[in-house]
């Protein structure tokens, strides 16, 4: 069995993140259990809680999400409130298309991998239903609620090319510019690697 590896994640200003991933063949997609299990290294290495393929700079529908690990950090009151019909999941979502949206939303603060030292307040629906293939390539269509349904979200929104900023208002998004700036410019350190877009193109 290979070694995982950590990949450099790709920092805000990369064109990739603003790619509309495509679907992969998942049987005769090569590399396909490596690339995964790399992500997950990566994810866990970055201490984040969800990774898109195209944040390791690989512009296909392949997402990672772990809301266990928040569930059991949590106190009990915390679990009623942010979560709804799981105890957190830790699985991976190929091919994946959100089929429907609940009506009712709510917010809460955001960050990503890509954008580090930056959160906001992000209004998404409470609850999503999904179709993808599982880590085992198995066909799923399920219903997810709460924080694994925002987590969700937000890694989905990666394979469209869509990050958590594109929600805020203007004022807020004018406020971070300097900062964004700065991310896209390599000034702000992660804790991790990362990949920035190469600028003599
Ligand atoms: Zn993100």
């Amino acid at each position: 069995m290979t070694e995982a590896t950590e990949l450099p994640i790709v920092a805000y200003g990369h064109p990739v993140l603003r790619q509309k991933c495509t679907d992969i063949d998942a049987l005769a997609y090569p590399g396909l259990y490596e690339l995964v299990m790399n992500m997950w290294y990566t994810m866990y290495n970055a201490g984040g809680c969800g990774l898109a393929a195209p944040q390791v700079n690989v512009p296909v529908r392949i997402f990672l999400v772990d809301s266990r690990h928040t569930f059991e950090l949590l106190e009990d009151g915390e679990r009623e409130d942010l979560f709804d019909g799981d105890e957190g999941i830790q699985d991976t979502f190929i091919n994946a298309r959100i089929i429907d949206r609940g009506a009712r939303t709510w917010t809460d603060e955001e960050g990503c991998l890509s954008i580090p030292n930056l959160a906001g307040e992000v209004e998404r629906p409470w609850s999503i239903t999904i179709s993808y293939l599982d880590g085992r390539l198995e066909e799923q269509v399920k219903t997810f609620h709460g924080l694994t349904a925002r987590m969700i979200q937000h890694e989905y929104d990666h394979i469209e090319g869509i990050l958590y900023l594109d929600y805020l208002n203007k004022r807020k998004q004018a406020a971070l510019k300097k900062r964004l700036q700065r991310i896209a410019d390599g000034k702000e350190s992660a804790r991790y690697p990362m990949l920035f877009a190469d600028k003599t193109s």
